[in-house]
């Protein structure tokens, strides 16, 4: 079920503008306003839950379909064999700032090995 308030929801809704780069039936990817690597897409079930946190046995496979969509995403920008990186903000700490479960695809130049 959508939530009115929240952006995702509207980005997947179509009713705010974004780069949609792929959708189908349960999960929809775009590039992120603000791009932190030369490839950084957003993907996003059309399911609203605010997080991992939310994550329940029923919602789990949506990651497994947006990791799918990610690889095929990494391949037909060019960097499936240069690497790439998923990431999964969870909660204040992480920074996350949309409370819309959501994967990040970055790639398109070394990273190097730290992660955070
Ligand atoms: P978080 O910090 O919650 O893990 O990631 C949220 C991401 O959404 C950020 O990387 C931010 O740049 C991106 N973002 C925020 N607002 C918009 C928007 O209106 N459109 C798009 N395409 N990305 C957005
Ligand atoms: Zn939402």
């Amino acid at each position: 079920m959508p939530d009115p308030n929240c952006l995702f929801c509207k980005i997947a809704a179509k009713a705010i503008p974004a780069t949609i780069v792929y959708e189908d039936e349960a999960v929809v990817a775009f590039k992120d306003i603000a791009p932190h690597a030369p490839v950084h897409l957003v993907l996003v079930p059309r399911v609203h839950f605010a997080g991992l946190n939310d994550l329940t046995p029923e919602l789990a496979p949506l990651l497994g379909r947006i990791a799918l969509v990610a690889k095929d995403l990494a391949a037909q920008a060019g960097i499936q064999a240069s690497g790439y990186r998923l990431v999964v903000n969870c909660g204040p700490d992480s920074g996350q700032s949309v409370f819309h479960l959501h994967v990040h695809l970055l790639g398109g130049a070394p990273m190097g090995s730290r992660l955070a």
